[in-house]
């Protein structure tokens, strides 16, 4: 597998892989347009680093970033966000409502990260993280406009993964950064004509309907690129929007077949493994048994809480 960070896509579009956890599990995206930058997700504290090395690399001065838009406040999103803001005098924060509360305070964020990994697992994934002054951040309200030196930006508000996710239209390459409304679909799990895809039904907040609404709020717009914060570039956009809503009808089915199961997230994560490794076979064969746990296992155990947290509120 090529470990490059950097991935240079058309329309002033760069995909940085922002070093969590493995290479290529997640991404930040800039975007050039005249003078100015939007870096779309930050990653983590840990994350600046490989930002700031590309904007080097460009001959942009920091004082070029004109927006940070984070497409929610899960951490391997949002965790960098205080620190790009401290690195970025002239960025504005561009958060979800819901969201904003949390990057300008986020003691209770980091809190629940730290009830869930412990205190040492936290902070070799995220750090400390900082506070954004309220003055810096704007409350995306959807169907919001941002102007990057000429170019539209459009948020929309896109719930289902989170209550506080937006997705960002980019009506010049006719493309959305997704963060994880649109599922996730890593490096390894291209095959010589498919990708595989899987939805992202992690805690607290998953909601089916919503989250297919969503989907298809996003085709609403004749999409011809997905920007996958997990991971990179996708094409043909229809035909994976409608792979991910028969996916995502699939789980709520297991999750309710097993929810009386006396290790119902256990049996739910097993069934999922069951179906999406052997597709996965199917699409890419290099990928055997093994390298589909290490690859998806966290990501199953994640659907399979998020699944139950669903059931359990319903
Ligand atoms: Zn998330």
């Amino acid at each position: 597998m090529s470990e490059e960070i950097f991935s240079h896509y058309d329309y002033g579009i760069t995909c940085i892989d922002s070093g969590y956890i493995r290479p290529k599990m997640a991404a930040i995206y800039l975007l050039e347009h005249g003078e100015e930058v939007a870096i779309i997700e930050t990653g983590t504290n840990h994350s600046l680093a490989r930002v700031l090395t590309l904007l080097d690399k460009k001959n942009i001065a920091p004082s070029q970033v004109r927006y940070v838009i984070p497409t929610h406040v899960h951490l391997d999103h949002a965790g960098g966000a205080g620190s790009m803001m401290d690195i970025f005098p002239n960025a504005e924060l561009i958060v979800h409502p819901r969201g904003a509360r949390h990057l300008a305070d986020p003691s209770r964020l980091m809190k629940g990260v730290i009830d869930v990994y412990g205190q040492e697992k936290y902070d070799s994934l995220y750090g400390e993280l900082i506070a954004v002054s309220k003055n810096r951040i704007v409350e995306a309200a959807d169907e919001m406009k941002l102007d990057l030196a000429g170019r539209t930006l459009l948020i929309r508000h896109t719930p289902g993964h989170a209550e506080h996710h937006i997705c960002i239209w980019d009506e010049q390459s006719k493309g959305w950064f997704t963060g994880d409304t649109f599922g996730v679909s890593y490096q390894e799990m291209i095959g010589p004509d498919l990708r595989h895809i899987i939805p992202t039904t992690s805690p607290v907040q998953f909601s089916p309907e919503k989250l297919i609404n969503s989907i298809n709020l996003l085709m609403s717009y004749n999409p011809e690129s997905i920007y996958l914060t997990h991971f990179g570039l996708l094409e043909n956009p229809q035909f994976y929007a409608e792979k991910l809503c028969e996916c995502i009808f699939y789980y709520c089915e297991v999750a309710q077949v097993n929810r009386n199961e006396s290790n119902p997230i256990e049996k739910i994560e097993d069934a999922i493994f069951r179906k999406e490794s052997a597709q996965l076979n199917k699409i890419a064969p290099s990928i055997d048994r093994a390298q589909a746990h290490e690859l998806l296992d966290m990501d199953f155990n994640l659907n399979a809480q998020g699944l139950i947290v669903w059931l359990n509120r319903n």
